[in-house]
């Protein structure tokens, strides 16, 4: 079957809201010059916002250039911040909230508001078609293209109909290759072509090691009568403390008497006996939470891993024919547990650079071209450099913000929790980034679980089904699908790892840190299996990170599959 190929002058992976605001600003621009531009953006998830999780506070800096009108658009902005609690649970039963005078110098919400990312990002969807975008939900980028010169020249969606060996089945749908002038990376956290991208550009020669948390997440619809809209609630300490692992906890007091809480857990945690879900599960057990949740009911569940490496581990961020965006970046402003705002500026920058780009491409002539394989669609000798990018991003509020910030999560790894805070505390809360040293870690997530002989096992009670529960009732909730008979979209390098290195040195922790019950090891026949349950997958992508031996590889499965979060 004839593979089909679309062009466009700029085409964006992900509708998050770093890819949004870049179309948002890209047509924005082109209206504001008078120029015609054509402008798609690929999301994988079977509707904008499906896949979207986040906590989420939004500080509305970006919101507020991008469309200083959003009130009157009707943006999903309505529930501004009303009051911010940081408390240090101290034990499974005692906890000292922190003077608000201290913590509102390191976390402060004034003027931000509690949303749904999910909500924002289906309004942002709307004002872009509005703009004249295209958006494409259900189309999965599965493949980089690249012309003669090495350069990025679009993206190949995936194929449809194949079967679980990769063959072609009766209907099989053939994947588009989208060519473009430019093409924006906006894929989120690990992205699976941002990762291959960094790799293959040696994007990450000049920066330090990239460094991760999984966020997991649940919605509550709690009793009125404890409900305070606008309420925010940060936690630290206990029961992540217990194996000095980093990470807090949140709660936020949404709309209609819902609130969204869950758990932070650094990934270079130690011991491979952690679980961060059933972590979760035990916060939710503290004297300071659970009479929040008593009589109250849970509609959803989800989990997504976030950046935490900071300015430092952010890579080059432009390469020929396109650049990274957001958190496929690494903008991630990881004290204040905010990304969406410098999501948004990242997007709204590069808009801006690959305007200009395209504006001088067209001023400029194009090179004739010989015939051959550079001719092929896309293919683009005129295409003018992007560099300025790194530029814009370094002149912005978003580079000064992340400065600020860029020590704390390496202090956090380096002194630990207790001494950690208190030198964050010191150069973020006092200083404000002023101390005149950049602290990094180096050592890969991945890198870091002792193995079972050097740790203390962890035991976590059985669910009560009432306050806690297990992952198999959570994934329910995610309404997560993957059609059964297609190839596996989490491969392994070496498929014996697993039980020849992992079980007998980790007790193979992907049994622990997947929030979705994916990898078991189970008794099949007389014999021990390590299965792998890909239709469970909620995409966090913690699997792709860490991995002991980075055995396991995140693929996009079958586009439109997934969770379906309605408004996470
Ligand atoms: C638990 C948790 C709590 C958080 N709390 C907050 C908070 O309170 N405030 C805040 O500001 N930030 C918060 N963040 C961080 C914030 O959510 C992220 O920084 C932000 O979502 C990053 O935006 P993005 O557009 O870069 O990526 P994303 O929001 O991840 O969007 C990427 C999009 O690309 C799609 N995609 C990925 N790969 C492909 C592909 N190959 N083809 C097509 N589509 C693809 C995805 O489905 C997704 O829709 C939190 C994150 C988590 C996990
Ligand atoms: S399989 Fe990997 S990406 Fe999927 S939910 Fe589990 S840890 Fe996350």
């Amino acid at each position: 079957m004839e593979r089909e190929t679309l062009e466009y002058d700029v085409v964006i992976v992900g509708a998050g809201p770093a890819g949004l605001s870049a179309a948002c600003r890209l047509k924005q621009n082109a209206l504001r010059q008078g120029r015609e531009l054509s402008v798609c953006v690929l999301e994988k998830a079977a509707e904008v916002g499906a896949h979207s999780l986040s906590g989420a506070l939004l500080q509305p800096t970006a919101l507020n250039e991008l469309f200083p009108d959003w009130r009157e658009r009707g943006a999903p902005l309505r529930v501004p911040v009303t009051r911010d609690d940081v408390h240090y649970l101290l034990s499974e039963r005692r906890s000292v909230r922190f003077p608000g005078v201290l913590a509102s110098r390191v976390i402060h919400n004034d003027g931000n508001y509690i949303i749904s990312l999910g909500l924002l990002c289906r309004w942002l969807a709307e004002q872009a078609q509005d703009l004249g975008v295209e958006i494409y939900a259900g189309f999965t980028a599965s493949e980089v293209l690249y012309d003669a010169d090495g350069a990025v020249r679009g993206v190949r969606t995936g194929d449809m109909g194949l079967d679980r060996e990769s063959n072609p089945k009766a209907g099989f749908q053939p994947g588009v290759d989208l060519v473009a002038s430019y093409t924006l990376f906006a894929e989120g956290c690990r992205g699976h072509l941002g990762k291959q991208l960094i790799q293959r550009f040696d994007l990450d020669r000049d920066c330090g090691t990239q460094h991760y948390a999984i966020g997991i997440k649940e919605v509550w619809e709690i009793d009125p009568a404890r409900h305070e809209p606008g309420k925010v609630l940060h936690c630290f300490g206990w029961p992540l403390s217990r194996s000095s692992t980093g990470g807090g906890a949140f709660l936020y007091h949404g709309e209609h008497n819902q609130v969204s809480l869950g758990l932070i857990t650094d990934l270079n945690y130690r011991n491979p006996w952690l679980s961060p879900f059933d972590e979760l599960q035990q916060w939710k057990l503290h004297p300071l939470i659970k009479p929040m949740l008593a009589g109250g009911k849970r509609i959803a569940y989800g989990a997504r891993a976030i950046n935490k490496g900071g300015l430092q581990a952010v890579p080059k961020l432009s390469f020929p024919g396109g650049l990274l965006l957001g958190c496929d970046a690494g903008f991630m402003n990881y004290p204040k547990i905010k990304g969406n705002h410098t999501a948004m500026k990242s997007g709204m920058l590069a808009a801006d650079v690959v305007a200009d780009a395209l504006h001088s491409e067209a001023a400029r002539p194009a090179i004739p071209l010989p015939a051959g394989p550079s001719s092929q669609p896309g293919s683009n000798p005129a295409r003018a450099d992007l560099t300025s990018y790194q530029t814009a991003v370094r002149q912005s509020w978003l580079y000064r913000e992340l400065y600020q910030a860029r020590n704390v999560a390496p202090a956090m790894h380096r002194f630990g929790m207790l001494l950690g805070s208190l030198f964050s505390f010191v150069d973020y809360g006092l200083l404000r980034g002023r101390l005149p040293l950049t602290l990094r870690d180096d050592q890969p997530d991945h890198a870091t679980l002792l193995p079972l002989d050097r740790a203390t096992p962890i035991t976590y009670p059985k669910p009560d089904g009432v306050i806690t529960f297990d992952k198999l009732a959570s994934v329910y909730l995610a309404n997560t699908h993957h059609r059964e008979d297609q190839p596996c979209h989490l491969q392994l390098r070496d498929p014996d790892l697993p039980l020849q290195y992992n079980l007998p040195r980790f007790q193979e922790p992907a049994q622990r840190y997947c929030p979705a019950g994916v990898y078991e090891v189970v008794e099949e026949g007389g014999k021990t299996v390590f299965r792998i349950n890909a239709q469970n997958c909620v995409h966090c992508k913690t699997c792709d990170i860490k991995d002991p031996t980075q055995n396991i590889t995140w693929v996009p499965p079958e586009a439109g599959g997934g969770p379906n979060y309605s408004a996470m």
